[in-house]
């Protein structure tokens, strides 16, 4: 056999060692829950092999993971016979390469200054098995992989270092014995081993086995020869298989937390049986927080594939679209094959039944909840909000069960809080107005601030304001709500009455030599120079033509590093300000005027301006003049 080899972990390791074992002191007794979830997926990993590969499993060997105590070497080990590892793996797993969630990781823990909340963080980004170093001085993993017939040893005792080398292993499967620090002995003793297995872990629908106690003679003596034996200590059963009238809320909730690693519980559990041709369970979970990774694409969905209670894959998009990706659960099929491929779930027509039916359930009890419940509503809208706003581009299907969750801010409001709904803004619109009214800012503040709404303001019409980068692409798909159009504030005409209009005829002769020169000192920056009624206090602002894509999402786009079809804008007049109306277009300071009134214009709607210097050069000088 060939000798071990010493290797140095990944300084980022070595930084997270360190971290796990000054910092996270408080919970160290997930170490446990991290390893045994760690040993379910690898023996989930192994039966999923043996579907291909029959050999990797034997009928006979029952799946299961096994935690034993020596109390004379203060030890504790975590058995498991999944799939195992070979030499590279462990490399690869544990210890050179710093997996991609280390990092955040580490950020997330500085963030949040709770310590309450870093333990789950452990889990939710992937670096659990680290979390033995808060207990163990020395750690020892014997593994040997499915298939392979030498093992492999590792050991560490986490300062820095580890060495790797062959073993001989008699079982397939994965063995860890962390020697226990001086302070840790309390993990020797078997009640409290208990009791952190069925903290965390029964959720596991695997049987977790320690030795029990032998049986006493008559006398209440030890037997000689009679020996102690495994028990299983957990329930060990899948959850959702079990009938709902039999599981507690504690069951779900600690269910939900193997999943999620989140310590509050759900906003809505959603346990459905189905029967008659296409037979299947459905567990889902509606959280109330948002995790640290909603925005990560690449992240593992929440949903978990079963077929006959074995675990096929971790996906969603296939069983929960992108725009509920933040729903976790189970769903596990009696009818699908067991070799069941990603290709597959892509077209089966069960699969996407199976979707469709998981997604208007998520759908159908959120707005139950809008209904019932306004509050916890309005708890979940400002945590998802705007991922459930993708679904309406997203999901054209479900479109009319979408809108009917949304909620906007409005300049009926006064605070940013998103709580108007469409339904809601219609019920109040007065009988001439035939538009739902928005206005797309960068902020709230942007939006609201802006001298578009000062004609609305006036005139008591709602505008709703919309500051979420998503809702650019909300608003170019949504285009009517009950028949009312979606208009956005900033775009074309106005509808005007009739004295206004006749107003603004005169007005317009009045300023057309105003408009005109206007229109050519400025010829590179807008399209157009015309009057407007939509101003009350601010003597101009921009506005984008019908059919430009608008500022708003030129700027978005820009800032996601697409190319934004770059449109020039219409500059618009309010001919009873003041300045407009003391504009003389043969004046010397002319062409001051023009930029400085371009420039305010843009900057009044939050937007930036292209010389700023050049800016505040013009604005004193016309000033003192
Ligand atoms: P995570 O489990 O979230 O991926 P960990 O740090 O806990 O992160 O584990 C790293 C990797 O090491 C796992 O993804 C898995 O590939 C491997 N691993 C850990 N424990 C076992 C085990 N008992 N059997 C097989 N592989 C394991």
């Amino acid at each position: 056999m060939s000798k071990p080899q010493t290797h140095a972990f990944q300084t980022e390791i070595s930084q997270l060692l360190d971290l796990m074992i000054n910092s996270l002191y408080s919970q160290k007794e997930i170490f446990l829950r991290e390893l045994i979830s760690n040993s379910s997926d690898a023996i989930d990993k192994r039966r999923f092999e043996a579907l291909t590969n029959a050999a990797l499993l034997n009928d006979e060997e029952e799946l299961a993971v096994t935690i034993t105590t020596d109390k004379e070497a203060k030890s504790i080990t975590i058995s498991d016979n999944g799939i195992g590892m070979n030499h590279d793996e462990v490399i690869d797993n544990i210890g050179t390469i710093a997996r991609s969630g280390t990092k955040k990781f580490m950020q997330a823990i500085e963030a949040n200054k709770s310590d309450s909340d870093d333990v789950n963080l452990i889990g939710q980004f992937g670096v659990g098995f680290y979390s033995v170093f808060m207990v163990a001085d020395q750690v020892t993993v014997r593994t040997r992989r499915a298939g392979d017939e030498k093992g492999v040893i590792w050991e560490s005792d986490g300062k820095g270092e580890f060495t790797i080398g062959e073993t001989e292993k008699a079982t397939v499967g994965t063995s860890i014995t962390l020697n226990l620090r001086e302070d840790d002995n309390e993990y020797l003793d078997d009640f409290r081993l208990k009791h952190i297995i069925n903290k965390y872990s029964e959720h596991i629908s695997l049987p977790i086995k320690m030795l029990g106690t032998a049986p006493l003679d008559d006398e209440g003596k030890p037997q000689e020869g009679v020996e102690a034996e495994f028990e299983t200590v957990n329930t060990g059963t899948a959850l959702w298989a079990r009938a709902k009238s039999d599981i507690t809320d504690e069951e779900y909730q600690s269910f939900y937390q193997g999943l999620s690693y989140d310590m509050e519980p759900p906003l809505s559990t959603l346990h459905h049986k189905v029967e008659g041709n296409m037979e299947y369970t459905s567990l889902l979970f509606i959280p109330k927080k948002a995790p640290f990774d909603l925005w990560n694409r690449e992240n593992k969905k929440g949903i978990k594939l079963y077929v006959r209670r074995v675990f096929i894959m971790d996906d969603a998009e296939h069983l929960m679209p992108n725009y509920l990706r933040f729903v976790k659960g189970v769903i596990d099929s009696q009818d699908l094959p067991l070799n069941v491929s990603r290709e597959i779930l892509q077209s089966d027509r069960d699969v996407q039944k199976i979707k469709g039916r998981a997604v208007k359930r998520v759908l159908d009890e959120l707005k139950r909840i809008a209904k019932d419940d306004a509050e916890a509503f309005q708890g979940f809208w400002s945590e998802f909000g705007q991922v459930i706003k993708e679904g309406v581009v997203e999901d054209a299907a479900n479109k009319d069960n979408i809108t009917p969750l949304l909620k906007f801010a409005s300049t009926h409001n006064d605070n940013d809080e998103q709580s108007v709904s469409l339904d809601q803004y219609v019920e109040r619109m007065s009988d001439d107005q035939d538009a739902i009214y928005y206005i797309t800012g960068e902020s709230y503040q942007a939006a609201k601030g802006s001298p578009h709404l000062e004609m609305f303001t006036k005139k008591g019409i709602e505008v709703l304001l919309l500051s979420d980068p998503v809702d650019e692409w909300l608003v170019s798909s949504l285009v009517e709500h009950n028949e009312k159009p979606l208009k956005s504030v900033t775009k074309g005409d106005l509808d005007l009455s009739d004295d206004e209009k006749k107003e603004q005829e005169e007005a317009k002769v009045e300023l057309s030599s105003v408009t005109e020169k206007l229109a050519e000192v400025l010829s590179d920056s807008v399209k157009e120079v015309r009057l407007t009624n939509r101003l009350t206090e601010s003597p101009a602002c921009l506005v984008a033509d019908e059919t430009d894509p608008g500022a708003n999402l030129e700027r978005i786009m820009k800032a996601m590093g697409q190319d934004a079809p770059s449109s020039k804008p219409i500059l618009e007049l309010n001919p009873d300000h003041a300045i407009i109306k003391q504009l003389d277009a043969d004046d010397d300071s002319f062409s001051d005027w023009a930029h400085v009134l371009f420039d305010q214009a843009a900057l009044s709607e939050g937007a930036q301006i292209k010389d700023p210097a050049n800016y505040v050069k013009l604005v004193n000088k016309l000033l003192v003049s």
